[in-house]
């Protein structure tokens, strides 16, 4: 079994290139010159020997980009990943005992004091999380939760398939715009395992709404003896983030205000890797830690590493080394300086006008649906060549960059732009431009 090497995959490209020539020529093309078919090889030879998954350059605005990676991580949390993947480690080894530990030891005691709960433990994502949690508790008996809950996150993460998969059946109540209390006291019963709160992360029901507030869930399962669930999403636990995300749900509160477990993703609003978090009370977490999915549904080292420099963090009062903490907390003029400066620097490349630009950018694709925060961005004014053609350049370039378009201009939006990339950006808006 042999892979081609490098040399043998240039010849590929070499001829592939000569094909395509071939192929318009006999559509009745004009024979394309031999710079043109070199230049043709070439760049197919880029793409080809250029990583699958690259780093690209966020200039939509939107911190917490699902389709992009979602949170990014600062040096720290990067050097954690970087001294286990390498190595082996304690990984499941205690040191003290010589002999064989949990994996999810080291990150769950780090969890615990940040938010406060009794116990914890991580997979693979929420969606996991809230899997696992059903299907650890709730399996073969009821789960109640509000219709005005029963969402779909996104990538096909929908609430009642989930259900239906963990096993347990999924009982809804109260309508989509409004629950009440009773509507959930009336329908528990000698099955119902538990009440399920979900957070409405990526969309918002306005107007003439009700919904029961937690605290009031928590106290109508303990006084009937059941289960109260909480699925927060984006997981904040920091209670000095911009005013502009209070909205959220805090994990420390949601926990005060009687959660018995609560799940929410590593790489929303905590900024770390791509993870679930479960805490709770002790003996439900041993519950979760007893089921066989969690072997299936469990994380790496590299992630584990990651979650606790994230958390490490926290707890040292350095968010401001957490990427979406920094680019959350940037204030507008700052961003301003940077793109009258960039505007400045290119001003007018053949017939695009560049300008710097106020506009507002959304903190989250698929969560945060209201939060807007003041921002500056890079705007590219086209004449003939419209704005979606451009957008599409600047996506083509190396390293792509994604920009959003508004009203006919092609917006690069700076406060997801870390101020290293500045003079990349600069450098792609001149290639793409000129
Ligand atoms: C984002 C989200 C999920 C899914 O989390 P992932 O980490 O993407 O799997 C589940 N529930 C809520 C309320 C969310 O906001």
């Amino acid at each position: 079994m042999g892979f081609d090497g490098p040399q043998a995959r240039a010849t590929a490209m070499a001829r592939r290139a000569l094909d395509e020539a071939r192929v318009e020529v006999r559509q009745g093309s004009e024979a394309p010159d031999f710079d043109a078919i070199i230049d043709r090889a070439e760049t197919l030879m880029i793409e080809e020997l250029r990583m699958g998954l690259v780093r690209v350059i966020n200039a939509t605005g939107v911190i917490i980009h699902t389709n992009l990676g979602r949170a990014p991580m600062g040096s720290e949390q990067i050097r954690a990943v970087i001294e286990v993947a390498g190595t082996y480690s304690n990984l499941e080894y205690d040191l003290s005992e010589g002999r064989r530990g949990s994996r999810y030891a080291h990150a769950t005691r780090l969890i615990a004091r940040v938010t406060g709960a009794e116990a914890a433990i991580v997979v693979n994502n929420n969606a996991a999380a809230v899997l696992l949690t059903l299907a650890a508790l709730c399996s073969g008996r009821e789960v109640i939760i509000s219709r005005g809950e029963l969402v779909e996150i996104g990538g096909e993460f929908r609430i009642p398939d989930i259900m239906s998969i963990s096993g347990a059946r999924l009982v809804e109540v109260g309508t989509t715009n409004r629950t009440h209390l009773v509507d959930y006291e009336r329908a528990i019963s000698p099955d119902t395992a538990a009440i399920l709160k979900v957070h409405p992360s990526n969309y918002k029901v306005v107007g003439f709404t009700s919904t029961v507030p937690a605290r009031d869930l928590a106290r109508l399962a303990t006084g009937r003896g059941v289960t109260f669930l909480h699925d927060l999403g984006s997981g904040l636990v920091t209670d000095d983030a911009p005013a502009d995300f209070t909205g959220e749900p805090l994990v420390q509160v949601a926990l005060e205000d009687g959660a018995n477990v609560a799940m929410f993703s590593g790489d929303k609003l905590l900024g770390g890797p791509q993870a679930g978090i479960i805490v709770g009370h002790t003996h439900h977490i041993i519950q979760l830690e007893r089921h066989p999915l969690l072997r299936v549904l469990r994380v790496d080292k590299m992630t584990l590493a990651a979650l606790e420099a994230t958390l490490r963090l926290y707890l040292d009062g350095r968010t401001d080394e957490i990427p979406l903490w920094r680019m959350a907390r940037t204030d507008a003029d700052e961003l301003e300086r940077r793109a009258r400066a960039i505007a400045e620097e290119l001003r007018e490349i053949g017939s695009i006008k560049v300008e710097a630009f106020p506009t507002r950018s959304v903190a989250g694709g698929g969560s945060l649906p209201d939060v807007e925060v003041g921002s500056w961005a890079v705007a590219l004014l086209p004449d003939r060549a419209g704005a979606s053609e451009l957008q599409r350049s600047l996506r083509r370039s190396d390293p792509p960059i994604v920009a959003r378009v508004e009203e006919d201009r092609v917006l690069l939006d700076l406060r997801t732009v870390a101020p290293d990339d500045d003079r990349t950006l600069a450098a792609a808006i001149r290639r793409v431009l000129g």
